[in-house]
C-alpha cells in the first residue's frame, strides 16, 4: 500500500509539515495550492524540499470550476490550467485533481464536459501530465462519482483519469460496489476520509469534520476494498479538513494518519479478492483478555497512604519485588504495584506526575505478537535495563507518556510473579471487600487527543470504539468515549478535557499531562462490599441526599432500597440492559480516585451521575490556587 496525505491535513508552515508528514511513514504527499503559496520559496524550491524529505509528490490541487464553462470563462481556464501545468513541471508531480464544478455559471450536459476534458487531455499529454477528476459532493451537475466516471470514460483519453475519494461518495451513501466495474488503470489516486456522523449541509461537514479512517462512522473499510477489488495498487491518500488537526500538533497529527492508514490496509488486506493492496503483514489485532496489573509510582510518604487506603478497599499486600522497592496488593484477579524505586521510570513518572497510576498491564494471548504489531503501528517501545534473571515485559508507550505492559500466559511472562516476586503476609491485612477484577480504567486526556487515544487502542488491540457522550461536569462539559474488548475483558474510558476548571481539566493541569484518573473495580455484591469498607473503616464519597429523592422517583425505586443506597453513598443507574451501582472513594493526590460498580447486565458507566459525584469530588480537592504541600 503506497501511503500519501495532503498538506491540508495538519498544521503548521510547509517545512514543518513535509518533515511531520516524512517522519511519519508516508511516501507521498499532495501539495495543496495554499501551502505552496503562503510559503516563499519557487516550485522548485518545493519540489526539492519534498525531495529531500524522501517523498514524491502524488499531486496537485485543486483546480476548480472548470467543466461546462461557458465563453469568455472556458477560454480563460484553460489558460490558467496552462500556468498550473508550468507549476506542476517546476514541483515535479505529473497529476492535477480537477474538481467538479460548483460555479452557478457552469452549464450542464455530458458532451460538454467531455469535451473539455478531451481538450485539457490533449494540453495535458503535449506535457506529459495527468488529469484527476473528482466529483465533489456538492458539485453542480456532477456529484457521485460514477456520474464522474461516466464524463472519464467517454472523454476515452489516456491523460483523463478518475481520482476516488472515499467522503464524497460514503457521506452521499453512493453504492460503493459501482466502483468494482471502473479499470483499475483509470483511477489516478484514491483519496481517504473518515467522518462522525452528522447531519448537517455536506460541504460543511466535508471542510471541518473529516477525520482519519477508523476515527468516524462512515463505511471506509469497505470503500476500499471495493477500491483493492479493482487491483488498484496506487496511492491511497489522506485528505483530512478538519479544525483541530490544523490546531494541533504536525507530528501528532501526522502519526495518526499513518496508523489509521496502515491499519485500514492490514484489514482490507484480509479480503481474498482485494489483489491490488500488498502490505507487509503485520499480526491481527491482539485480543485482550484482562487487566494483569495497574502500577502507581509514589513517594515513600504518599505510598503509605495509599496503601492505607487500598487496605481500606480490602486489598492486602501479597508480594515484594526482590529487587525494587515494589509492593503488591491483592484482592480476587485484582494486582496493584506501588512502585516506590527512586531509580528508573517510575521515579522518573512521579518527579513529573506526583503519584499516579502510570502503568498497566494487558493480558494478551501473545504479548510478542501484539508488540510486532504495535511496532508496525508506530507505537513508541519502552526499554528499562532489569536485573539478570528477572523478566522484561514488552512494553509500549500509551496516554500521557505512561506504560502499557504486554503479557501473556506462554512465555516466562506468565511467571514474573514467581521469578522477580517473593510472597510476603500482610500483618496489616483487613476484611476482604469482595472485589473481583478491573471493571474499567478511566483516563483523562486532553480533548485534541482523544481520536488520537481511540485509534490507539482500537488500531492495536481487538476493541471497539462506542459512541462519544458529554459528561455535564458543573463547570463545563467532559467528553467521554469508551473502548471496549469484548465481553468487558478490558474497558477503558478516555475523557477528554476542553478547561481547567472541570474536574478533569483540573486533574490535567495539576498532575502535568493525560493519565488514569480513576479505576473501577467490580464486585457481585454492592451491599456486602459496603458492609466490608465500613468494617474496614474506608471513607467513601459522600453523595448529596438530594440524589436520592431524584433517583428513587426517576425509576420508582422501592423506598427501603433507596433508603440502604443512600445509607451506603451508592449511585444508581439503569439501562434497557440492567442495573448498575457505584461506589466512590474521596479524591487521593491531584484528583485520583478509586470506584467500586456492580453491574446487573449493564453496559453502560453512569453517565446520568457523573455531575452528582463529580460536585462531591469537587468538594475535596484543593482549591485553585493553594499551593500542593
Ligand atoms: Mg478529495
Ligand atoms: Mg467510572
Amino acid at each position: 500500500m503506497k501511503t500519501s496525505i495532503a498538506t491540508v491535513s495538519i498544521s503548521g508552515e510547509l517545512p514543518e509539515k513535509l518533515a511531520a508528514i516524512a517522519q511519519a511513514g508516508f511516501s507521498g504527499v499532495e501539495i495543496f495550492e495554499n501551502d505552496f503559496l503562503a510559503f516563499d520559496g519557487t516550485p522548485a524550491d518545493v519540489g526539492r524540499m519534498v525531495r529531500d524529505h524522501g517523498l514524491e509528490i502524488t499531486l496537485f490541487q485543486p483546480f476548480r470550476d472548470f467543466e461546462g464553462m461557458p465563453e469568455p470563462h472556458r477560454s480563460r481556464l484553460f489558460d490558467r490550467a496552462e500556468r498550473k501545468f508550468d507549476i506542476m513541471q517546476e514541483l515535479g508531480t505529473d497529476l492535477v485533481l480537477v474538481c467538479s464544478n460548483v460555479s452557478p455559471l457552469a452549464l450542464g450536459g455530458i458532451d460538454r464536459a467531455v469535451a473539455d476534458f478531451h481538450e485539457l487531455g490533449e494540453r495535458a499529454a503535449r506535457r506529459g501530465l495527468k488529469v484527476g477528476y473528482e466529483a465533489l459532493a456538492w458539485g453542480k451537475h456532477i456529484s457521485d462519482h460514477r456520474d464522474a466516471w461516466e464524463v472519464v470514460r467517454r472523454t476515452n483519453h489516456p491523460n483523463i483519469g478518475i481520482i476516488l475519494d472515499s467522503f464524497h461518495t460514503l457521506s452521499r451513501q453512493i453504492d460503493i460496489n459501482s466502483i468494482r466495474s471502473i479499470p483499475k488503470e483509470k483511477i489516478f489516486i484514491v483519496q481517504l476520509a473518515d467522518a462522525p456522523l452528522i447531519d448537517m449541509d455536506l460541504l460543511y461537514w466535508s471542510r471541518h469534520f473529516r477525520n482519519m479512517p477508523g476515527e468516524g462512522d462512515l463505511p471506509v473499510e469497505a470503500f476500499t476494498s471495493a477500491v483493492a477489488e479493482t487491483g488498484y495498487d496506487g496511492y491511497f491518500s489522506l485528505e483530512i479538513f478538519n479544525d483541530q488537526f490544523r490546531g494541533g500538533s504536525a507530528k501528532a497529527i501526522a502519526a495518526d494518519g499513518h496508523r489509521s492508514l496502515i491499519t485500514l490496509g492490514d484489514r482490507v488486506r484480509r479480503n481474498p479478492n482485494a489483489s491490488g493492496l500488498t502490505l507487509p503483514v503485520m499480526p491481527d489485532r491482539s485480543a485482550v483478555q484482562g487487566v494483569g496489573f495497574v502500577e502507581f509510582s509514589a513517594s515513600e510518604a504518599d505510598a503509605g497512604e495509599l496503601a492505607g487506603i487500598l487496605r481500606t478497599l480490602g486489598f492486602s499486600k501479597t508480594a515484594q519485588h526482590r529487587s525494587k522497592k515494589v509492593s503488591v496488593f491483592s484482592q480476587g484477579n485484582i494486582k496493584l504495584l506501588l512502585n516506590t524505586d527512586e531509580m528508573g521510570f517510575a521515579s522518573a513518572s512521579y518527579a513529573v506526575h506526583g503519584t499516579s497510576a502510570y502503568a498497566m498491564a494487558l493480558k494478551v494471548d501473545d504479548a510478542r505478537d501484539a508488540m510486532d504489531r504495535a511496532v508496525a503501528l508506530g507505537a513508541e517501545v519502552f526499554n528499562q535495563p532489569v536485573e539478570t534473571g528477572e523478566v522484561t515485559i514488552p512494553s509500549i508507550r500509551g496516554v500521557g507518556g505512561g506504560l502499557i505492559y504486554l503479557l501473556d500466559d506462554t512465555t516466562d511472562l506468565s511467571r514474573i510473579w514467581d521469578i522477580d516476586f517473593a510472597p510476603v503476609d500482610d500483618e496489616h491485612k483487613k476484611q476482604d471487600a469482595h472485589l473481583l477484577s478491573v471493571d474499567h480504567i478511566a483516563q483523562t486526556v486532553a480533548y485534541e487527543e482523544m481520536l488520537t487515544w481511540v485509534l490507539f487502542y482500537t488500531s492495536i488491540f481487538e476493541m471497539q470504539k462506542t459512541p462519544m457522550v458529554d459528561i455535564i461536569d458543573p463547570s463545563g462539559v467532559v467528553r467521554s468515549q469508551v473502548v471496549e474488548a469484548p465481553q468487558g475483558y478490558l474497558r477503558i474510558t478516555l475523557n477528554g478535557a476542553e478547561n481547567r476548571r472541570t474536574l478533569a481539566g483540573h486533574f490535567i493541569a495539576e498532575t502535568f499531562g493525560s493519565g488514569i484518573q480513576h479505576l473501577a473495580f467490580e464486585t457481585a455484591d454492592i451491599f456486602a462490599t459496603a458492609a466490608a469498607l465500613k468494617a474496614n473503616g474506608f471513607r467513601p464519597l459522600p453523595i448529596s441526599p438530594n440524589y436520592y429523592g431524584d433517583v428513587e422517583t426517576r425509576f420508582g425505586l422501592d423506598p427501603d432500597l433507596t433508603e440502604r443506597l443512600k445509607a451506603e453513598n451508592i449511585l444508581y443507574d439503569r439501562d434497557e440492559n440492567g442495573e448498575y451501582f457505584q461506589l466512590y472513594s474521596g479524591t487521593f493526590g491531584e484528583g485520583f480516585f478509586f470506584e467500586i460498580v456492580q453491574r446487573r447486565d449493564y453496559r453502560g458507566y453512569g453517565a446520568a451521575n457523573a455531575i452528582f459525584r463529580i460536585a462531591a469530588l469537587k468538594k475535596q480537592i484543593r482549591p485553585e490556587g493553594v499551593p500542593r504541600l
